[in-house]
């Protein structure tokens, strides 16, 4: 008999069941699964023959091996793991598979292939269009026709936890006639939830909106540091690169898809319609309340329903020219801004670019939360976490 310590309120409920990696003084780096405040060591419970794949899948610095077994065979774990907790552990899952969540470090889950970061938010697209570029002509003509988006990149990629250092850069101040280069002036964070391809397609073959999910592992919560002043000067004509690049932040554990079931719900309505290869029938969106805070201040409440662009039509999209995906790419949602100034999902939103309030200072936290459902269906993200450094004061 196992005890199970879950307390109300707390976002791994068995409802939930999301997978990390984790260590602590004597277990080296593994395949873990939030259970309340422990976490459940899967290479231990592998090893006594739970399940009908190699226990050694478990026993990896990330879960890759683990995902590419196919979302038939990870599911199938997962109900089982459900099945044998709601039974007090059924003999199969014993004391010592259990390691409280206080003694263990949470590492990144994945080993990241590609990233990919969309702009699938309305209210964000309007707003930053609003204030770059034209009040009028907020939204561009292919917005409401494609989920606009680019390539990111994945080597800086960290665990909630880990600091963020202010980037250098180069930046243009208002009325200079030549940039600058040093600190950022205008750091910020964006409100995102980024999903794990489960399985990995053929270069050359789009998939089909109809089978995306099929593809789509797991979410987390993402934040993509944004430097807003090395941005501004650079975007022209091809997009983020450096005010993007320096860091982003991601939520430890992976909630898989299946979880997410009972919060399915649909999205807003796409007028104009969009082309058949976005096109889905069933509900394509979730019901995730979504807050940041900066220093334990709540400075924004938003949810990933409003996005316009559902995570089936970024993959449909991503892969209409024949690009493939690989086991471990991440296809982030961009920032998640709500309707209301509550549910801005950046300061860059929330201060009207500086004009109310200020951009990050060095030694703020930002953390996002993020959950579905209450009580014992609760699915959390648990959060993702980070502390803005001092830039580093010698110049390159
Ligand atoms: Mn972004």
């Amino acid at each position: 008999m196992i005890e199970l310590r879950i307390p109300d309120g707390s976002d791994f409920t068995l409802a939930n069941l999301p997978y990390g990696i984790f260590s602590t003084a004597d277990r080296s780096p593994r395949a873990g699964m939030a259970v309340g405040k422990d976490i459940l060591d899967l290479y231990a419970l592998a090893r006594t023959g739970a399940f009908d794949f190699d226990p050694e899948v478990f026993n990896q610095p990330v879960l890759n091996d683990f995902i590419a077994l196919s979302k038939c065979v990870t599911s199938r774990a997962r109900t089982q793991v459900q099945g044998w907790l709601r039974e007090g552990g059924a003999g199969v899952v014993r004391p010592e598979h259990l390691v409280p969540m206080s003694e263990a470090t949470l590492h990144l889950p994945v080993r990241i292939g590609d990233y990919t970061d969309f702009y699938s938010s309305i209210e964000h697209a309007t707003n930053v269009g609003r204030m770059f570029r034209d009040p009028e002509n907020a939204l561009l003509p292919n917005w409401r026709h494609l989920p606009v988006g680019y390539h990111g990149r994945a080597s800086s990629i960290v665990v909630s936890g880990t600091d963020v250092r202010r980037p250098l850069g180069q930046t243009m101040l208002p009325d200079a006639d030549r940039p600058v280069f040093g600190p950022s002036q205008r750091l910020d964070f964006e409100l995102e939830v980024a999903f794990v391809i489960g399985k990995e397609s053929r270069l050359g073959e789009p998939v089909p909106i109809a089978e995306t999910e099929d593809y789509i592992f797991g979410l987390f919560l993402f934040n993509d540091w944004s430097a807003r002043d090395i941005q501004r000067w650079e975007y022209v004509p091809l997009g983020p690169f450096l005010g993007k690049s320096f860091a982003s932040s991601v939520s430890p554990w992976i909630v898989p898809l299946e979880a997410l079931e009972p919060f399915r719900v649909a999205g807003p309505e796409q007028d104009p319609e969009v082309l058949p290869y976005l096109r889905t029938t069933t509900p394509a969106h979730y019901d995730i309340d979504l807050r940041v805070t900066i220093n334990d201040r709540t400075v924004c409440r938003s949810n990933f329903r409003h996005l316009y662009w559902s995570m089936r039509q970024q993959l449909a999209h991503h892969t209409s020219n024949g690009c493939n995906v690989r086991v471990g790419d991440l296809l982030a949602s961009g920032t998640i801004s709500g309707p209301g100034v509550d549910a801005y999902g950046s300061l860059l939103e929330i201060t009207e670019n500086g004009k109310r309030g200020e951009f990050l200072a060095d030694g703020d936290t930002v953390t996002l939360h993020g959950h579905a459902g209450a009580g014992s269906s609760r699915v959390g993200f648990g959060s993702a976490t980070g502390t803005v450094q001092a830039a580093l004061n010698n110049q390159p």
